[in-house]
């Protein structure tokens, strides 16, 4: 046991209060479920264990842990940061400093793009798809998850970003079906391709500074500044995809929660035709436009 922490002595259950507690009084917006999971992950038990075990002692080893993470998630740092790695789409992802943490709103877009195909009926052909800014591959992945005849690359600008969604690629079985690729948008790529993907960043530059804390002092600046209109993004990619796209080939982009109706001039100025109207989030934004 270690001498006097602020968790020296409690049992599990004590502790996730004492946690919950000081995260609140921090105003961290969801204290009870991040103690949970930054004490479940400090012990290595989930859910069950940590009920099961609710009344044992913390040692000092795990004590140390906790202390750590607290510290962290004090400074804002989200809990998937911590534990460096999150959720998407049932699968679980690796995060580095290079990658966003993958937000349920980007679901939308994985969604939209497996509705369209199969509405298509497309799903079974060897779907070529590329996945613009790819990050922690989050998209790509997804969606060759779900397609199991279709083969992907994801891009990025980042080359850390393309090692995180490498070994994404290689945890889940998926590094057969993808390769990763460093450049500008799809500069790189020659197509043609079925789908492309892309949540590039949409952030207008004056706005970063007024983000969640959580957002603008831990996900990476390049993947959200999307210029002084938020964008710069969507008008580099729109004509690259236009020309990398096959004649039934699909692009769809998540967009800000005010930029469908720009972003959809963009595309038809590239000579691309809207297929469906834009798709909304959970929340109800319009979050992908196809
Ligand atoms: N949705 C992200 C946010 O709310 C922004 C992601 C992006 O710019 N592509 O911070």
């Amino acid at each position: 046991m270690s001498a006097g922490g602020p968790f020296a002595g409690l049992t599990i259950e004590a502790a996730r209060r004492v946690l919950a507690s000081q995260l609140r009084a921090n105003g961290i917006e969801s204290p009870d479920l991040d103690a949970r999971m930054l004490i479940g992950a400090a012990l290595g038990l989930d859910h069950t264990g940590l009920a099961t075990q609710a009344s044992r002692l913390i040692t000092g080893v795990e004590e140390t842990t906790i202390v750590s993470f607290t510290q962290r998630r004090m400074t804002h740092e989200p809990v998937a940061r911590i534990l460096g790695h999150k959720e998407f789409w049932g699968l679980d992802l690796r995060l580095s400093d290079a990658t966003l943490v993958p937000r349920p709103d980007t679901e939308t877009v994985v969604a939209a793009a497996l509705e369209i195909l199969q509405n298509e009926s497309r799903a079974t052909r060897a779907l070529r798809i590329v996945d613009i800014g790819t990050g922690s591959g989050a998209i790509l992945l997804a969606l060759l998850s779900e397609l199991p005849n279709a083969t992907g690359i994801g891009t990025d600008i980042s080359m850390a970003a393309l090692a995180t969604a490498e070994l994404n690629a290689l945890r889940l079985g998926l590094a057969g079906r993808s390769s990763f690729v460093q450049c500008d948008y799809a500069a790189a790529l020659s197509g043609p391709f079925d789908l492309i993907v892309s949540n590039p960043p949409y952030i207008r530059s004056a706005e970063i500074a007024s983000l969640d804390r959580d957002v603008r002092d831990h996900d990476p600046h390049l993947a959200l500044d999307g210029g002084a209109d938020g964008l710069d993004a969507y008008r580099v990619i729109t004509p690259q995809a236009a020309t990398l796209l096959a004649p039934d080939g699909v692009l769809i982009f998540e967009v800000g929660h005010d930029q469908s109706t720009q972003v959809s001039a963009l595309m038809r100025t590239a000579g691309l035709t809207l297929s469906s109207s834009p798709r909304a989030d959970l929340g109800g934004t319009f979050r992908a436009v196809m």
